[in-house]
């Protein structure tokens, strides 16, 4: 990271620690200012957003009718995505459930994915990776000391999304992802989750095996799956007013759901790379990110927000714990794991990509929309 000052936004907590961030003249950052420029146009006032929603399930309602389901969702165990199955359940939608079973579910996930699925009576499936292909993609990710090592699981969970759309008919995903949360993220501390043609290309370079039942999908696919069989996506949680502590008391009391702590911590593997890896080599905490959005949401007092970042990502025992299991797991003995905190940070965009493809097409779909506005 370069040696410039330590600033802090003085509307959200995002600061420095994104090396691409700007400040304006009232010391608001890039990330809040787009927020409230852009993103709060897309949440719509509570009356609205219920009338627009209901709208939108009677279509998917519609288009389903004569079928065993008329939606997907993907089910992790983690809270916004168990919150999806309550809602879509609430709403009266017929879902299939896909869990991509990676082999880093913590049992609490997995308890929680089986009270899910028995509580709303609904039809699962689940994909279990091949761990040796799987372990080799991740452990090559590591030796490329790119940051988004989440991307070979994001990716292939769309992918597998999108397969089980196709084999059933369906046109709609109905997805856990919210602007409450999620909106933002600095470009630097991910990378696209689409583009396969990266993927790829690490794995070539440091995978020791073949690729070959990973779930992927190609740009080509991404296309053909949004323009003819007309497959979308519907953020369900952007319709009203998204808490998670909200969606946590739900789950427990309606489902008797199990908390795991942090945002993504149903999977070992996450927890370890966004609580360990990302914050001691790449001067990352996500929480920082996460708890920015809910501030700009109003889900979130500012002081108690920084008050919160003081607290350790990790208590040390499970620290040590964790990083002895996920050592064993993926095979790196303690002098390689060290070699790879040690090495510099490597972009992803050192390895082909379809990053300049993916770009050009966001621009001509928002270039549409503006048309059609
Ligand atoms: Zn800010």
């Amino acid at each position: 990271m370069s040696e410039r000052e330590y600033r802090i936004c003085t509307r959200c907590i995002m600061d420095t620690s994104d090396s691409e961030i700007e400040f304006d003249q009232q010391g608001h950052c890039n990330h809040c200012n787009f927020y409230f420029a852009h993103t709060v146009k897309e949440l719509p006032e509570p009356e609205v957003g219920a009338e627009q929603l209901e709208r939108i399930v009677a279509q998917i309602k519609a288009e389903g009718e004569g079928k065993p389901y008329d939606c997907v969702i993907g089910l992790s165990g983690g809270v916004d995505s168990s919150f999806v199955a309550l809602r879509v359940a609430e709403l009266g939608l017929r879902p299939v459930a896909v869990h991509l079973d990676n082999s880093w579910d913590a049992e609490v996930a997995v308890r929680n994915i089986e009270r899910i699925v028995r509580s709303l009576d609904l039809d699962l499936i689940t994909h279990v990776v091949d761990w040796q292909e799987f372990r080799d993609i991740q452990r090559a990710f590591f030796k490329a000391s790119v940051v988004d090592i989440e991307m070979i699981t994001d990716h292939a969970i769309t992918a597998l999304v999108n397969d089980v759309a196709r084999d059933h008919g369906l046109h709609w995903v109905v997805s856990g992802t919210n602007h409450a949360t999620e909106s933002i993220m600095p470009v630097t501390w991910t990378h696209r989750k689409s583009d396969l043609r990266n993927l790829k290309a690490i794995h070539r370079r440091f995978g020791e095996r073949p690729m070959k039942t990973l779930p992927t999908m190609s740009m080509l696919e991404i296309q053909y799956a949004q323009r003819v069989r007309r497959f979308r996506s519907l953020s369900i949680l952007n319709y009203a007013p998204y808490s998670r502590q909200g969606a946590i008391d739900a789950l427990e009391r309606d489902l008797g759901w199990q908390n795991y702590g942090g945002k993504h911590f149903e999977s070992l593997f996450t927890r370890f790379y966004q609580a360990h890896y990302l914050p001691e080599k790449f001067g990352i905490d996500k929480r920082r990110a996460h708890f920015s959005a809910a501030i700009c949401s109003g889900l979130k007092d500012r002081d108690e927000a920084i008050a919160e970042l003081d607290a350790p990502v990790y208590p040390p025992r499970d620290l040590a714990h964790d990083r002895d299991y996920l050592l064993k797991k993926l095979g790196f003995t303690p002098a390689e794991w060290e070699a790879i905190m040690a090495a510099p940070p490597e972009s992803h965009l050192d390895y082909p990509s379809d990053e300049a493809y993916i770009g050009a097409m966001l621009k001509v779909k928002a270039l549409g929309r503006r048309v059609r506005s």
